[in-house]
């Protein structure tokens, strides 16, 4: 549909007496999916939402030859309750700090002098002719950026570690693996902005003395896998990549790996074993990947997200980052806010903004005005959070110390028609699928737990079966080799623990 939108403004454009048509770009995802295609016409910002190719030729006639709006594709902001003419006004986009998304929707994403006019590559060549290893992984270090695939690991620790080890080759690998159900910040990033994710990885290898990179894609994301090998082959043939890059004596080379849609291969030890060519299973880490990661050597692995990052921290400072968000949480978050939230799509906060804030103020708030009842964070592994907790800092200590998680920032909302217990049973069965079936614990403790979440949602259970699940959990947390299992239990336990009176009324009501 954008697409279509995209080459119908190319022919109707050519018929007119302007000479706009070399200035008609197609971008990447501007962050309010469901309001897509969406066209901004500069220099004004005057931004249509939903167009479709019947709208053409009224935008062209109306807007770009005689300057006047179309009231009807403006956006309807629900929070100031009137049309707003310029996106960047809507209260979606007002409380946002892009920073990972700070090029998407303004670049077209196959054109690296797109990405050059915005800046692109001068953080590599800060760091190729201007600083050392030693000051790059101090920069990243001091900024306290941590890694936001899941874990939230101190990103410049990572890589410190990494750079001492002597044994070489070493190795810089992007996870692009996002597998969480309703989650696609990765996407968008690799979609709409690649050559961010690469210039952060090169500085990356520089830092470590790496001379080869992987970017590990998931089969089902195939524009961003097209658009990554684009801005590889864009940046090969500027010299961004390759042999001696900007002259600077430096070499990396980055290959993408195709993913096959296993969730478990998101957790780092399956990924480097896909890498590898082996079947993508979890092993034990009494060695972290980053001492014996790719084929047992050192190796830096970091999200999409994080990648994107790191050339901003290079050009801005480490202290500029700092002053984003809070103590130990420091910059942005980017969420995928989806659900029954009246704004779905990408939002990019600053750690400690408000989970009130995300659902209300950039949200909108409840599809139809019902009433909020909990969100899901941190994918099927992560857990709800009920509305006592509206007010926690959306960061990675405070989501962990509810019982929740950050994870990628997966973020579901659900409205007070929500069964919590049919949403802890469709996680379980998620899991139960996506488990590798290496540990006992974890391939026949989901399995167990699923027919328990079947009986209790069918009118077949028991209140032993509460029991029983909080019991299964502890002991699947406990004995699983991975995150997988570690964190798989946390829908259960966290439903028990805030809507226990749901369990207890599909048991106690047959229903
Ligand atoms: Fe596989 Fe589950 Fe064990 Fe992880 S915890 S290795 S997914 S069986």
């Amino acid at each position: 549909n954008s697409y279509n939108v995209y080459t119908k403004f190319l022919d109707k454009l050519k018929n007119t007496s302007i000479d706009v048509v070399p200035s008609v770009k197609s971008t990447g995802c501007n962050g309010l999916c469901e309001k897509g295609p969406v066209v901004k016409i500069l220099p004004d910002e005057i931004s249509y939402f939903k167009v479709k190719e019947a709208d053409v030729d009224e935008i062209v006639e109306k807007t770009i030859l005689k300057g006047e709006v179309v009231d009807r594709l403006l956006y309807f902001d629900t929070n100031a309750k009137k049309r707003i003419v310029s996106h960047k006004d809507a209260s979606f986009y007002k409380h946002q700090n892009k920073i990972a998304l700070r090029n998407i929707g303004e670049i077209d994403p196959q054109s690296i002098e797109d990405y050059k006019e915005r800046g692109g590559y001068k953080a590599l060549e800060k760091v190729l002719f201007s600083m050392t290893p030693e000051q790059v992984i101090t920069e990243i270090e001091s900024s306290g950026l941590r890694g936001r695939g899941g874990a939230g690991f101190p990103t410049g620790s990572k890589w410190r570690t990494c750079y001492q080890f002597e044994n070489n080759p070493k190795y810089v690998v992007c996870n692009g693996d996002e597998g969480d159900p309703g989650a696609f910040m990765d996407r968008s990033v690799m979609e709409g902005d690649p050559n961010t994710v690469i210039e952060g990885m090169i500085i990356c290898a520089f830092a470590i003395s790496s001379n080869k990179g992987f970017l590990y894609i998931r089969d089902e994301y195939q524009l961003a896998r097209k658009n990554m090998q684009l801005a590889i082959e864009s940046a090969m043939a500027h010299g961004f990549l390759g042999k001696n890059i900007m002259g600077s004596g430096f070499d990396f080379d980055l290959e993408i790996v195709r993913g096959g849609g296993a969730f478990v291969c998101g957790e780092s030890s399956a990924l480097m074993a896909s890498i590898e060519g082996s079947v993508g299973e979890p092993r034990a880490k009494y060695i972290r990947s980053v001492e014996k990661g790719l084929w047992d050597q050192p190796t830096v692995l970091n999200n999409v997200e994080t990648w994107a990052n790191v050339p901003p921290i290079i050009m801005k400072g480490a202290d500029w980052f700092k002053s984003i968000g809070i103590e130990k949480n420091s910059g942005t978050k980017v969420f995928s806010l989806v659900g029954k939230v009246k704004n779905t799509g990408l939002v990019e906060i600053p750690m400690g903004t408000t989970l009130r804030e995300l659902v209300f103020d950039i949200g909108g708030g409840i599809i139809k005005d019902r009433t909020f009842k909990a969100v899901q964070t941190g994918g099927p592994s992560g857990g709800c959070i009920p509305k006592e907790h509206l007010d926690v800092s959306m960061d990675f200590d405070s989501l962990n110390n509810i019982g929740s998680m950050m994870g990628s920032g997966g973020v579901i909302v659900m409205d007070d028609t929500t069964c919590m217990v049919e949403l802890a049973r469709y996680y379980m069965e998620f899991l139960a699928e996506e488990s590798c079936g290496k540990c006992t614990t974890c391939r026949e403790g989901i399995s167990t737990m699923v027919k328990i979440l079947n009986n209790i949602t069918s009118g077949n259970g028991k209140m032993e079966d509460l029991d029983l699940l909080e019991s299964l959990s502890g002991t699947i947390k406990e004995a699983s080799l991975c995150g997988l299992g570690k964190t798989a239990p946390n829908p259960v336990m966290t439903t028990l623990k805030y809507f226990r009176d749901e369990y207890i009324d599909h048991i106690v009501n047959k229903k």
